[in-house]
């Protein structure tokens, strides 16, 4: 297991910091953003730390396909599927990253306006 010991989202991987879970599999976890920007807010992350979407996608693409694929299972699981969602990575802090563990952010539940500010 890659983790940081102060990385926010490795902390809830490791149970230290409670997150309301909704899915996990073998090396993903998916769980509700404490601050959601809509009725359905979930965020998707690898259970190793990578700091972003970039640093995944270039050091293992059968984890990066594992977090696609749980995105897109927990749309369906949140009944948010067939209208439609936004699949967000924030990659560095112009764009708004917070976290610097990779997390796709699953946004669904009400109509989302285009393009993003
Ligand atoms: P970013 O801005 O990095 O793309 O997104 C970070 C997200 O993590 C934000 O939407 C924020 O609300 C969420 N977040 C920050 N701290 C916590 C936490 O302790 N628990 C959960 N579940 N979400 C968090
Ligand atoms: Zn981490």
């Amino acid at each position: 297991m890659v983790s940081e010991a102060d990385c926010l989202f490795c902390r809830i991987v490791a149970g230290e910091i409670p997150a309301r879970v909704v899915l996990e599999t073998e090396r993903t976890l998916a769980f509700r953003d404490v601050n959601p920007q809509a009725p359905t807010h979930v965020l998707v992350i690898p259970k190793d730390h990578y700091r972003d979407a970039a640093a995944l996608a270039a050091a293992d693409h059968g984890l990066a396909d594992e977090v696609l694929r749980t995105a897109h299972t927990v749309a369906e699981q949140e009944g948010v599927a067939e209208a439609g969602y936004r699949l967000v990575f924030n990659t560095g802090p112009e764009a708004g990253q917070t976290v610097f563990h990779v997390h796709g952010h699953v946004l669904g539940g009400r109509g989302l306006t285009w393009p993003p500010g």
